[in-house]
């Protein structure tokens, strides 16, 4: 299945954070709207940056809670690996699996259009699973 069929049913909405907000703001934004990422927009919409729960907890373990007054720009992944919707999910959980990261934000045109994270792969993969078992069953029956 691709990228693009999972936006289609998850929709394109991404939650973003500026690169001047602090990581205390950031953490409110994962919070509330219980994500795991959020991706930082340069110019034109395109991808400047991915910021993730984990960088918030490098941070505070290496600075304690003043580094929660430290910016995004200052934690935040800035060589971001993005996917398009025609990228296959199959080829996103490598890319994960590769770069250890659980979030792809998806480019068209070089604009963010949407996010695939870990829980959509899984997700895709238990369907297609349920799909298989409940073919093989289908076939043991009536054979
Ligand atoms: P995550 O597993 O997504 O919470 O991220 C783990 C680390 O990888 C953090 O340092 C993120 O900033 C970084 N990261 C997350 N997604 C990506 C991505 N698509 N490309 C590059 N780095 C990423």
């Amino acid at each position: 299945m691709s990228v693009g069929k999972i936006l289609a049913h998850k929709g394109k909405s991404v939650m973003t954070a500026a690169a001047t907000q602090t990581l205390q703001e950031a953490s409110h934004i994962l919070a509330e709207h219980r994500i795991g990422a959020v991706v930082v927009t340069g110019a034109g919409e395109s991808v400047a940056g991915i910021l993730s729960e984990r960088d918030i907890v490098k941070a505070v373990a290496r600075g304690g809670a003043a580094a929660l007054n430290e910016t995004v720009a200052d934690h935040m992944t800035k060589r971001v690996v993005t996917c398009v919707a025609a990228s296959s999910i199959n080829q996103v959980m490598e890319v994960m699996t590769a770069g250890k990261f659980r979030h792809v934000p998806v480019v068209q045109d070089g604009r963010l259009d949407g996010m695939i994270s870990i829980g959509d792969v899984v997700k895709h993969r238990l369907a297609e699973l349920e799909h298989e078992s409940a073919s093989l069953r289908e076939y043991i029956t009536a054979s």
